[in-house]
């Protein structure tokens, strides 16, 4: 059944920020639309190519290495209006980890500070150890618990009135001190779980649908899919961490 809807998915830097399999959420979000009838259209973008937004619905940035989140930010940094434009005007953006330290005004490396986006009010600066293990956030945006891995030595701290994503039930999250997990502002979801996060996270995945069907179109209504492989997945880890002692 077609419903003849269309999102149009930007995917920023492939090549350079795809750790633990970030990349895996662009299938994830595509496949959870064709089932559903709706076209997705992914755009990647490269190096060589200067994005545009004006036709966008998501923006999806993954985790790496701090070398490439320098070589990303100063591309990103030459069309930093129109892509806070696009958040402002309620834009989907998913980040992840490295991607999700850009959205900030900057990640502090020692000496060395990389400017960022200042897309959403925080920073980020690199602690020792890195935070390194499974993790598991209680979030209102997904029914489950979201589950995923975390490597980064990043510390996230949220501005004032910045919501975080959820609630750290095992895990470091932002900083391994606050109890809290990624960010939420306007339809901006940052977070540092790997894994990649929407495969088992289908809750996630439909979230960041939903509120691009309602910008796009004004209704968001979802058929549900059959998700028990995705939830069975989920359990069997939400288990194993909810039985472990906690991080930290
Ligand atoms: N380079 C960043 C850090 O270590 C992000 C790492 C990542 O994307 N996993 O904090």
């Amino acid at each position: 059944m077609g419903s003849g809807r269309v999102l149009r998915l930007v995917h920023l830097y492939p090549e350079l920020l795809n750790l633990y399999g970030d990349s895996g959420n662009i299938l994830v979000l595509r496949r959870r639309m064709e089932w559903r009838g709706i076209t997705c259209e992914v755009e990647e973008v490269h190096t060589s190519d200067h994005p545009s937004f004006v036709d966008a619905d998501i923006a999806f940035v993954g985790g790496g290495s701090d070398r490439e989140q320098r070589i990303v930010c100063d591309y990103l940094l030459e069309v930093r209006g129109e892509l806070a434009a696009f958040v402002e005007d309620g834009g989907v953006v998913g980040a992840v980890c490295g991607g999700y330290q850009l959205l900030g005004h900057s990640y502090l490396m020692g000496d060395e500070e990389v400017r960022g986006l200042s897309l959403v009010d925080l920073y980020t600066d690199r602690g020792t150890p890195r935070l390194i293990g499974n993790i598991a956030v209680e979030s209102r945006i997904s029914p489950q618990p979201i589950v995923g891995f975390e490597n980064h030595g990043g510390r996230t701290h949220l501005g004032v009135g910045v919501e975080p994503m959820g609630k750290v039930l095992h895990g470091f999250g932002n900083d391994g001190k606050t109890g809290e997990e990624g960010c939420l502002y306007k339809n901006v979801v940052g977070t540092y779980v790997h894994g990649p996060l929407l495969p088992k996270n289908p809750g996630v995945a439909d979230y960041l649908i939903a509120r691009a069907l309602e910008r796009r179109y004004g209704a968001a209504e979802l058929e549900p899919l059959d998700d028990a492989a995705e939830l069975a997945a989920n359990k069997v880890m939400c288990d194993r961490l909810m039985a472990q002692e906690p991080e930290g």
